[in-house]
């Protein structure tokens, strides 16, 4: 008897101390977002005494990953979960990192569950695994946004996280950090700032439905989806909203009504030939963002220098407009004019606005290429030497197929996140189609059939063909930007869906 408790005793403090190790790490994450950005936890007491409980977080920086394994460590620990208690999900391109597939061999059982953002099949299947974990009173992880924002700007949110709540009519919990971890690093830029405030807010529960509905029509979802936006919104960007936190657009520090407008200006502003700067950095900064200049329309021209000591400067290589970075923690980051033509010098606008001026202007144009046979009218609108080619397998064009058209269907099953190269190219995107010129062979991907448009990470453009997908990698990001591909793809695809008479899902930009 006495040999038995002193078993279990030292056999729980074995389990206690098991438990210490695994958490050190996230002890030690804390600390030290608690030194740097005086990190705190706001709303602890909105977490339930136990579950069935859906925990939707945002990401609208790099820096809330963390916070996305924190709270399960935080949640697991408050509510006292075993492993078989909850259910989390990823988005199935996160499974092609080798970081993530490593996890998903290891270990399947526990692994997240995929979540395709193109694929209506497997997300209603693995939507109905997060709802049996719902009924038995279990905890189910949420990303709703499934991406990452570009300007710091709320992302659309599927319809995963209203469908689930719904049906199982369980609360759901809203994660969100607040919106200065953008200020602190946004997604274009390399590194995370030293500097800034953190807060993490558990929201106030969510209920969209006091009973569970077995039938869900798409006007519920969408009040539903309205519902919990709305409340999200209300937390990460306070009381003011998005345009609290963006500011107003300012000339010599006096605020101006409505957008500063950067067009028309009186003049077209006149713009020379350049070169880009032999070591523009690995990473474009804000130049991923503004691939365009708002103000004379140039591809690829701005730069943006971002020494580790000094200030930040933005610069335009073709019309020499110049711009300097401001940043106020908790707020849009804001660019101002310090150089250029002279209606514009004294305009400081937030780098949301900016961007929405870029995307105002935007309209894509032809270039001049050679070595290709255009269909009557095609034109081409960008064109790039090294692009590698991944179709998502299986895929018939690893089986000898050499058609010109690639292949729609996937045959078969098809795993996670299984993509692979079948060579590197010329690709040049027409108003017709993307074709590739590969080392044994031409694929052309007409934009009728294409489905959807997306990017994955920062330069891999995703297209659904058909039901196929397929990845195009689209060189070091140095030297490219996939916003810019994205943007280009996006519109030509609406155009032509819109011609056809067909629908073509598209990512946010
Ligand atoms: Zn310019």
């Amino acid at each position: 008897m006495m040999a038995n408790s002193r078993e279990s005793r030292s056999l729980r403090l074995k389990e206690r101390f098991a438990a210490f190790v695994r958490e050190v790490p996230w002890h030690v994450v804390t600390f030290v977002l608690r030194i740097l950005y005086r990190f705190r936890l706001v709303g602890a007491e909105n977490v339930p005494a136990k579950g069935p409980l859906i925990v939707s977080i945002n990401v609208t920086s790099p820096i809330d990953t963390i916070f996305a394994i924190w709270i399960a460590f935080y949640l697991q620990r408050r509510l006292d979960l075993g492993s078989e208690d909850s259910l989390g999900y990823t988005q199935e391109d996160l499974l092609a990192l080798p970081a993530f597939r490593k996890a998903l061999v290891a270990d399947p059982e526990r692994a997240p569950e995929a979540l395709s953002p193109h694929s209506a099949g497997n997300l209603t299947l693995s939507l109905l695994k997060g709802y049996r974990m719902l009924c038995r009173d279990g905890v189910v992880y949420l990303h709703p946004e499934g991406d990452m924002p570009w300007d710091g700007r709320p992302m659309p949110l599927g319809r995963s996280l209203a469908w689930l709540a719904l049906h199982s009519a369980a609360p759901v919990l809203p994660v969100l950090c607040s919106i200065s971890a953008y200020d602190i690093w946004p997604r274009w830029q390399k590194r995370p700032s030293l500097r800034g405030r953190l807060t993490l807010h558990l929201g106030q529960l969510v209920r969209v439905t006091d009973v569970p509905l077995a039938e869900v029509s798409d006007d519920d979802l969408d009040r539903a989806t309205a519902q919990l936006r709305a409340a999200f919104d209300r937390i990460v960007y306070g009381p003011e909203g998005i345009e609290g936190w963006a500011g107003p657009p300012r000339r010599d520090g006096v605020a101006l009504e409505g957008p500063g407008h950067v067009h028309p200006l009186k003049e077209p502003v006149p713009t020379h030939a350049f070169a880009r700067p032999e070591k523009p950095g690995r990473n474009r900064g804000l130049a991923q963002l503004l691939w365009q200049c708002p103000v004379c329309c140039t591809n690829d021209s701005v730069y943006h220098r971002h020494p580790w000591i000094g200030r930040q400067s933005v610069r335009c290589l073709a019309c020499d407009t110049r711009w300097a970075v401001r940043r106020m923690f908790g707020r849009d980051i804001r660019l101002a004019v310090v150089g250029g033509p002279a209606e514009l010098v004294g305009l400081e606008m937030p780098v949301t606005m900016w961007y929405d001026e870029m995307k105002r202007n935007f309209e894509p144009q032809a270039i001049e290429v050679a070595g290709v046979e255009l269909l009557p009218g095609e034109e081409v609108y960008l064109t790039r030497d090294d692009v590698i080619v991944e179709p998502h397998k299986p895929n018939a064009l690893f089986d000898g197929y050499t058609g010109r058209e690639p292949p729609r269907t996937m045959p078969g099953r098809h795993g996670m996140g299984d993509w692979d190269g079948i060579g590197e190219g010329r690709m040049l995107l027409t108003t017709r189609r993307l074709l590739w010129q590969g080392p044994d062979g031409e694929l052309d991907f007409d934009w009728r059939n294409v489905t959807a448009v997306y990017l994955w990470l920062q330069n891999v453009l995703g297209l659904r063909y058909g039901t196929a997908h397929y990845r195009f990698r689209l060189g070091p990001m140095a030297e490219e930007s996939g916003m810019k591909w994205l943007a280009h793809a996006a519109t030509v695809a609406r155009c032509v869906a819109a011609e056809e008479g067909t629908t073509v899902a598209v990512s946010h930009y």
